[in-house]
């Protein structure tokens, strides 16, 4: 029997906020910048997500980009992307704000844009009650200096803006990670925490290099399943991985979702989440991701809870606020189960 996961508590601790933005919002901001002729209705913006390849998706993911013109647009989809979540019982989140097409292509000032995400996160959070905190990040193809310079631009809003991580996605084949080494030694000077998306399609190598770099938790890295060692690493490290297997199949990390490598992690004991990584653009959702690992992949409710709780231990938050949110998570939990006849892992 299928089961509906919207009701578990649940946190999401790798989202990316372009990519998450509901196409009833992308809509509004086509229809305020008057660009009808580029998509005349939501279906129209919706189609705009159904991708060919992975090229088709970054030229789509920047066409998104480029309806974020002014800081009060990042304003609204941070909220509206909050909100998303909070409707779907995600407590605790952590949005990454990218730097890349938003400086690159339309030219924002880094701080302006994370400044006007808070505020729409901080919105969401008076008005939905869910806890967020932001991620910054840039694009590996981007390169070292790019990072090094959006880091330098964030850095005066420490103060101001809970930015918990500094990460880097993207193009994995042609930027090794040890090239951002002094990078992350640098974030985490400015005391922030430590995650980057490594061996999401390149090879183990790419995860062991982020285990090198001190990575706390990795985005994705289920190219680590290729390896029994590095499974063995991870577990003797206790690193989570934050999993999002429809982002695997959508962008061809994987070839077929059945063959998600999810449930060969669980067996060799790696932490897991699970997460939506670009929910819109891969017309998933966080609960959507509970729903595929049980009906597709096979990872049983029991499990699944576990994994729920498993977010509230890892996120990037401090530790009055996660005991209070593991006691709350316990006992909902609990409930969720037994309305369900799904025994509550021990
Ligand atoms: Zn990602």
């Amino acid at each position: 029997m299928a089961i509906d996961f919207t009701g578990l508590p649940k946190t999401e601790l790798h989202i990316h906020l372009e990519g998450a933005i509901p196409v009833e919002s992308v809509f509004t901001l086509v229809r305020k910048y008057g660009r009808l002729s580029e998509a005349p209705d939501i279906e129209a913006v919706r189609r705009r997500y159904e991708f060919d390849d992975f090229a088709h998706f970054l030229e789509s993911y920047r066409w998104t980009v480029s309806f974020l013109q002014s800081p009060d647009d990042y304003e609204y989809v941070a909220y509206e992307v909050a909100g998303t979540l909070a409707r779907q019982n995600v407590w605790f989140t952590e949005i990454m704000v990218g730097l890349g097409s938003g400086v690159m292509d339309v030219g924002h000032d880094s701080a302006d844009i994370v400044r006007a995400a808070w505020r729409g996160l901080k919105a969401a959070e008076v008005q939905f009650g869910i806890r967020a905190r932001l991620q910054v990040a840039t694009g590996r193809q981007h390169g070292v200096e790019f990072a090094q310079e959006r880091l330098r631009d964030i850095e005066p809003l420490l103060g101001e803006v809970d930015i918990c991580a500094f990460n880097v996605a993207g193009a994995e084949h042609t930027h090794p990670l040890p090239q951002y080494r002094g990078l992350f030694e640098r974030a985490r000077a400015m005391g922030l925490r430590t995650t980057m998306h490594a061996g999401e399609v390149s090879g183990p190598g790419d995860v062991y290099d982020a285990l090198d770099m001190g990575a706390e938790r990795i985005g994705h890295g289920i190219k680590s399943a290729l390896d029994p060692q590095l499974m063995a690493e991870l577990v003797r490290r206790d690193i989570a991985l934050e999993v999002c297997p429809v982002s695997n199949e959508a962008t061809g990390a994987i070839t077929r979702l059945a063959d998600h490598p999810l449930p060969r992690l669980l067996r060799a004991g790696v932490p897991v989440t699970l997460s939506s990584d670009d929910p819109a653009m891969f017309h998933t959702s966080v609960a959507r991701e509970y729903e595929v690992a049980h009906e597709v992949l096979g990872v049983d409710c029991p499990t699944l809870v576990r994994i729920a709780r498993e977010g509230f231990k890892r996120g990037f938050m401090d530790e009055p606020l996660r005991a209070a949110l593991l006691a709350r998570f316990d006992a909902q939990a609990r409930a969720w189960c037994a309305a369900r006849d799904v025994q509550y892992p021990a």
